[in-house]
């Protein structure tokens, strides 16, 4: 496992690389996509680092409900809920995942294809 300093998504967790946060709890940080793939583009992280999907354990349930209780409340307060939005956790080389520290994108505002490329 990285040490938190060498990963960019838990020193935006602890405060020492700004981000624009839109969304905090006991569990999750939500902040705005560097590089947004869609007018609206947050990304949801546990403050734990976890690699990947694949690292989640057992016991992971309650941090891994509290990304998508967080993700409703983002899409809600960004006022995509009604139209919809996508949900996306990139996991493994094979799905492009860049951050080896686990996310949840939260893309909206724009109509979606599927299936994705
Ligand atoms: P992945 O490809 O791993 O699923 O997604 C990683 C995402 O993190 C990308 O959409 C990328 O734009 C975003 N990202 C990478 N570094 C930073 C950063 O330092 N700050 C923010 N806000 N987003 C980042
Ligand atoms: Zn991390």
């Amino acid at each position: 496992m990285a040490e938190r300093s060498d990963c960019i998504f838990c020193r935006i967790a602890d405060g020492a690389v700004p981000a624009a946060i839109v969304r905090e709890d006991d569990y999750t940080v939500a902040f705005r996509d560097l590089d947004p793939k869609a007018p609206l583009h947050v990304l949801v992280i546990p403050r734990r680092h976890i690699a990947s999907i694949n690292d989640v354990a057992d016991d992971d349930a309650a941090m891994m409900g509290a990304l998508f209780i967080a993700a409703r409340d983002v899409a809600v307060s960004e006022g995509v809920a009604e139209d919809g939005y996508r949900l996306v956790v990139n996991t493994g080389a094979a799905a492009n995942q860049t951050v080896h520290h686990v996310h949840l994108h939260v893309i909206g505002g724009r109509d979606m294809k599927w299936p994705p490329g």
